[in-house]
């Protein structure tokens, strides 16, 4: 029994660890999987800000070039007469601020400031230089200190002749540069070693102590946005526990369905026929003693199973998990296989009888006749077969035709446990045993239980009145021993004889039984009780 406690507390352990670990895993891989998504989300947000940014400045800086310029147009004129042109120009796109007109390297006219005649190359020497076309500046004039976006327009190649735009860029700044949070807490503006920040009108001209997050240059001017903020995957890890609820529901019923799954799967009937498979059932039998005589007349096959996980476990706890599996009948197959291939271990005699014990679901369906046609006879075994029943489980629909093929092919019939079921006197009827194996809580009554001593002298007298044998199971002492013999008990069972032993032990134990010659014609062959 302490075996079979063990046994299912192991079985429980696993159950829980399987499941508590199935859990862990669902709940770390539904966050993992949660988490990348999150993080490939918040990477492409913020790259979709950054396009979309340059994408709209590109569009606020595409209209000049529809504005129609050739320098024909102003031969001969000065700024007085350019101006006016130029101003009209420039109302007509609102985000220009102003239009400067630059010829042989020299700025000629503005529309907001007129004739300036400086020199080009020393007033904006950044345009000059490769092929830059833009540059982010603070307004020296109008408008002290607000920050200018110029675009120049040069005619030709040699950088002397053009036209230079300039932007109202500190209000455009404002909707354009607008953080978008959570993943973009500043978007910049970068103009060679410049930048603009939004609500922050001034011109950075200092380098950069951050690194941004995505950083998108545009392919038609020569600027870039760049994104800074929290990093994909520490914005992904805040966002995570939002979906902490969900993955812990999802782990919660993954737990609970393996935990069911487990349940019928570690409830051992897997190992059970994991088992037959392996081997790992090994026939025991104990020996039945004539009463009389006190020779050997038979032995009951017994089940062990040695598991390679669980070490021993008792077949209380096996064979009722066996039955409940549908696995009973391949277990008892099994057995009767393996006594088929050891007959030579017993007496070579047809009065010795192997008896093997047979769940009542056996009976149905003609499946022991056809088991004992298929595995028994086949051996040729000179030894009788007894197959026992036990009273325990409800009989079904028992066909008296097959009861009946089983006796003519010599099998004997047992009803086992008698006396513990409800229906034993059906069970009489129904199976026509040859024996009654009177159970062991009888035999442990005699002497000390007057109620059950006088339960086991009923079915004594009953067995027979109905010319039945007799087979009384669990003698412990010589005085129960004594006790069924006078009544006429024909044989006995239990630990006072032998206790059940591998069967392969059966033939040494036989010898040495013998030879102790315990059994000595018209004398009592039972001693007393040493205690
Ligand atoms: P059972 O058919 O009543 O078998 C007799 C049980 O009593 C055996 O227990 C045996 O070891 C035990 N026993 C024998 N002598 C004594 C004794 O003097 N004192 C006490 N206290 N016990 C004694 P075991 O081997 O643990 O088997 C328990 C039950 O498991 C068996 O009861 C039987 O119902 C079932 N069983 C075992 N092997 C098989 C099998 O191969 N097939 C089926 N269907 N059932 C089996
Ligand atoms: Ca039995
Ligand atoms: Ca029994």
């Amino acid at each position: 029994m302490l075996m079979s406690n063990q046994a299912v507390a192991k079985y429980r352990y696993y159950r829980w660890a399987l499941a508590i670990g199935v859990g862990l895993l669902t709940l770390i891989i539904t966050l993992a999987l949660r988490f990348y998504e999150e993080t490939k989300n918040i990477k492409n947000m913020q790259h979709q800000i950054a396009l979309h940014t340059v994408d709209k400045l590109d569009k606020l800086l595409a209209p000049v070039d529809r504005i129609p310029f050739a320098y024909d147009n102003y031969y001969g004129m000065d700024c007085d007469q350019i101006q006016p042109q130029l101003r009209q120009q420039v109302a007509r796109l609102q985000t220009l601020r102003s239009i400067t007109v630059v010829k042989d390297g020299i700025i000629t006219c503005s529309s907001l400031n007129g004739d300036i005649g400086k020199d080009f190359n020393q007033t904006l020497p950044e345009l000059q230089s490769g092929n830059n076309r833009l540059a982010l500046r603070t307004a020296t004039t109008i408008k002290k200190g607000a920050p200018l976006l110029m675009l120049w327009k040069p005619l030709g190649s040699d950088n002397s002749n053009g036209r230079l735009y300039i932007f109202n860029i500190e209000l455009l700044s404002d909707f354009l540069l607008e953080p978008k949070l959570p993943f973009a807490e500043q978007v910049k503006l970068n103009v060679m070693n410049s930048s603009l920040e939004y609500a922050n009108h001034q011109v950075l001209t200092s380098p950069e102590t951050l690194s941004p997050q995505v950083v998108h240059h545009s392919s038609l001017y020569p600027y870039s946005i760049s994104i800074f903020g929290p990093t994909a995957s520490s914005l992904a890890l805040s966002q995570l526990s939002e979906h902490l609820a969900l993955s812990m529901l999802l782990s919660l019923l993954a737990a609970t369905a393996i935990y069911l799954v487990a349940g019928s799967r570690m409830s051992l009937a897997h190992p059970i026929s994991h088992a037959i498979a392996q081997r790992e059932f090994e026939v025991f039998c104990q020996p039945i003693i004539q009463s009389q005589s006190g020779r050997c007349i038979g032995v009951e096959t017994l089940m062990r199973w040695k598991s390679r996980r669980h070490g021993w476990v008792p077949p209380d706890i096996f064979i009722p998990l066996a039955e409940q599996h549908g696995l009973i009948i391949p277990l008892t197959r099994y057995l009767m296989k393996n006594v088929a291939e050891n007959l030579l271990l017993f007496p070579q005699t047809p009065e010795f009888y192997v008896g093997i014990n047979v769940a009542a679901q056996h009976f149905t369906d003609q499946r022991i006749l056809e088991d004992v046609r298929s595995i028994w006879l086949p051996a040729k075994p000179i030894v009788s077969l007894m197959l026992e029943l036990t009273e325990r489980t409800t009989l079904g629909n028992i066909d008296s035709e097959q009861i009946h093929q089983l006796k003519q092919l010599g099998i004997l019939l047992a009803i086992d446990d008698f006396g513990t079921g409800h229906n034993s006197l059906s069970y009489l009827k129904t199976l026509n045993p040859d024996v009654l194996k009177i159970d062991q809580a009888f035999t442990a009554a005699i002497g000390t239980d007057a109620v059950n001593a006088t339960v086991t002298d009923t079915i004594i007298t009953l067995a027979h009145r109905l010319k039945l044998k007799l087979v009384a199971e669990g003698v412990e002492t010589a005085e129960q021993a004594n006790y069924l013999r006078e009544r006429e008990v024909n044989a006995l069972q239990g630990y006072y004889f032998a206790r059940p032993m591998s069967m392969q032990f059966f033939p040494a134990w036989l010898e040495s039984y013998e030879r102790e010659n315990r059994f000595k014609a018209g004398k009592p062959w039972i001693e007393a009780d040493p205690r």
